[in-house]
């Protein structure tokens, strides 16, 4: 594609940083693990980090920190990436697929609400598009329903909602630091959590559950280690470690990029009949991963699809973020979901389209993705 849907943004002390990572002799867990996870939570105002190897890994660490076990209900939105889900069940429990609201695709916490039964242990909420969800409804609900509010925050580094930071505003939140994210380290994740004791079940958990880390070992001189669970290789090296501490030093720009030209485009698309972007409750505290539009109307579908096409042939990298996800044939198979269950979110996923938007674009990269959608007849 010739201009990108997203992209990560490298430059030459990203390229120094590594390097020097390499010639250190650790390559994987070593000191500039520990570097960045002080760093991202640091960010966030969160007293814990715990690295792993993806965004999945780290949804997947907070389900087995909250022991979720076979039978157990887990709430989560239609509309997310699949691993929000995925985290559940690789547990054994039930992913139970809320509503979004229309304007946002945010969590609608009165769908949340009647999500519950007596299995649910916890609610995920999505910052979609990088919008802090709903926190004091859904945080409302879980208290008064003793459950666990987390969040996946994969798209939402460097969000806010008054005042805090996506990462303190549920007990243990995801990231991810894939290279369409925030920041990138190839692949790669952290949970960001205020309870030591979570974060220690996590940090035990991604290598599989050793009662006792290397650092310990090499201490005491022993060689002896329990493993007290069934845990997994999910580390993320010294070497990604080490590119995502240089990358952080570049979010605050990375994040003013986004926003501008996130800005350009709703001034672009203001007062268009057929395309609508979707509504952003604080344009300073939007991480803007992605921006999303929504074609309106009886003809919104098809125009969705005239759209993708159009841009495609163009050159121009859009998608659909995301098919909602209790659609897809394993939940049908697995957890017997179907058309009808969340009708918003289906009604939503026939009509958005996800355009441009990462730091390495030019201002003309949009106004050219704005032109192109002007040119086109759009049926009503
Ligand atoms: C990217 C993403 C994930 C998964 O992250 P990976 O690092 O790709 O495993 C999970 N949830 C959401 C909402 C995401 O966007």
């Amino acid at each position: 594609m010739r201009i990108a849907c997203g992209q990560q943004s490298l430059d030459e002390s990203d390229g120094l940083a590594v390097s020097a990572a390499l010639r250190s002799g650790w390559l994987t867990t070593g000191p500039e693990v520990e570097r960045f996870e002080a760093a991202v939570a640091g960010y966030v105002g969160a007293r814990f980090g715990v690295a792993v190897n993806s965004g999945t890994a780290a949804l997947h660490a907070m389900m087995h920190a909250l022991d979720i076990q076979p039978g157990d209900e887990v709430v989560v939105p239609s509309i997310t990436f699949a691993a929000t889900a995925n985290c559940v069940a690789f547990q054994g429990g039930r992913p139970v697929f809320a509503d979004v609201l229309p304007d946002t695709l945010l969590m609608d916490p009165a769908s949340v609400e009647r999500c519950i039964g007596s299995r649910t242990k916890a609610v995920i909420a999505v910052d979609y598009a990088g919008q802090a969800a709903d926190y004091p409804a859904l945080d409302e609900i879980a208290r008064s329903r003793g459950l666990t509010l987390l969040a996946d925050g994969c798209h939402a580094l460097g969000a806010s909602l008054h005042g805090r930071r996506v990462g303190t505003l549920a007990r243990m939140t995801s990231f991810s630091f894939h290279p369409v994210k925030a920041i990138t380290t190839g692949e790669g994740g952290m949970v960001t959590t205020d309870d030591e004791g979570l974060a220690q079940r996590m940090r035990k958990f991604r290598c599989h559950c050793m009662d006792r880390d290397y650092k310990s070992r090499e201490e005491d001189g022993s060689w002896r280690y329990d493993i007290v669970d069934l845990g997994y290789n999910y580390r993320l090296s010294d070497m990604q470690c080490a590119l995502g501490i240089s990358q952080l030093k570049r979010l605050a720009r990375f994040l003013e990029k986004r926003r501008a030209l996130a800005k350009r485009y709703d001034v672009a698309l203001a007062g268009n009949k057929h395309i609508k972007p979707l509504l952003s409750h604080d344009d300073a505290a939007h991480a803007r991963h992605l921006y999303v539009v929504r074609f309106p109307g009886e003809a919104g579908g098809a125009n969705r699809d005239a759209a993708y096409a159009m841009l495609r042939a163009a050159g121009v990298g859009v998608n659909v973020h995301y098919s909602p996800v209790h659609l897809f044939s394993f939940y049908r198979r697995a957890f017997g979901t179907a058309a009808g269950l969340c009708p918003v979110a289906e009604d939503a996923a026939t009509r958005i389209l996800t355009l441009p938007l990462h730091p390495g674009m030019a201002e003309s990269d949009v106004d050219e993705v704005v032109s192109l959608l002007s040119e086109q007849r759009w049926r009503d």
